[in-house]
């Protein structure tokens, strides 16, 4: 008879020779969510006998693993900023720089409360977590998207947290109206030609998501020349963009008149972030 144990053990080895990185963690999660455990009962539970009406699930949930199918989309959901989001195909699994941006953003200045835009959604993650953490010093939440599945998963991560965001479809502002004390916005910045590079979990991800142009910045370019004209005085922009893109980014902001802008690196030290900020007007 096999245990939780044993199961965690041999799954671990089965991920690990298929190349899926921090194979044990993964395995965690997917004995916590297949047995409908948080992952503090697995550990508790560790010499429960598994039994055949769970191998069986356990056995074609790992073989996805291994072929390269999202952790988070095996589990269908994820955490961001200590809050649970559903994740699936229709938006882009949210990475962790993307909550380093959202942690940095409750923390910058910007004119308090707030109409906030939450451009190129996806799942939603990014806006819904500022608006949930600003509380009351939020007075509107707009999410915009060009997928009509993403804002539909933006919709339902919203009715999760009880929020009532105003969702847009909109090709960037085309359908926004309005000014904002804070725009957010983490674009698809993937040049075209790094497509042959991505791992087969960023496979899984919509396409619309990821790639912009030959180097990446065709969203950003089209974007920031607008943001920069729908922020109310002292407004911040805040944007996540990719590996050696700062520097034509930082020139992209100061076309647009944005003359205050802050780049800044994640965690892991790459540029990643710019924070704009637009002049008061006194
Ligand atoms: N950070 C993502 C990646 O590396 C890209 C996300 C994006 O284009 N906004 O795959």
């Amino acid at each position: 008879m096999k245990t939780v144990l044993d199961c965690m053990e041999s799954g671990t080895q089965y991920l690990e020779k298929r190349g899926v990185e921090d194979a044990r963690n993964n395995m965690q999660w997917l004995m916590a969510s297949l047995l409908g455990l948080s992952r503090i009962e697995l550990y508790q539970q560790f010499d429960r006998p598994m039994v055949e009406d769970d191998l069986a699930p356990l056995r074609e949930t790992l073989k996805k693993r291994g072929e390269g199918v999202p952790l988070q989309h095996l589990v269908g959901t994820v955490e961001f900023l200590r809050r649970e989001f559903i994740c699936d195909g229709r938006g882009l699994v949210p990475r962790p720089e993307t909550e380093e941006l959202a942690e940095a953003v409750l923390k910058r200045e910007f004119p308090r409360p707030a109409r906030v835009l939450d451009m190129g959604t996806g799942s939603g993650v990014l806006g819904l977590s500022i608006a949930a953490e600003l509380g009351e010093d939020c007075h509107e939440l707009v999410l915009a998207d060009l997928s009509p599945e993403a804002l539909e998963l933006a919709g339902e991560n919203a009715a999760r947290l009880e929020l009532q965001p105003t969702i847009i479809r909109s090709d960037l502002f085309e359908g926004v109206e309005g000014k904002f004390e804070l725009i957010v916005a983490n674009l698809p910045y993937v040049p075209e030609t790094d497509r042959d590079e991505l791992s087969k979990e960023v496979g899984h991800d919509p396409d619309l998501a990821l790639f912009s142009g030959k180097d990446g910045l065709d969203a950003y370019r089209r974007f920031i020349p607008e943001a920069a004209k729908r922020l109310e005085p002292n407004g911040l922009l805040a944007m996540e963009f990719g590996i050696g893109q700062s520097s034509a980014l930082s020139d992209i902001a100061q076309a647009a008149g944005l003359t205050n802008c802050e780049l800044l690196p994640d965690l892991s030290g790459v540029v990643r972030f710019a924070y704009c900020n637009t002049p008061s007007t006194d």
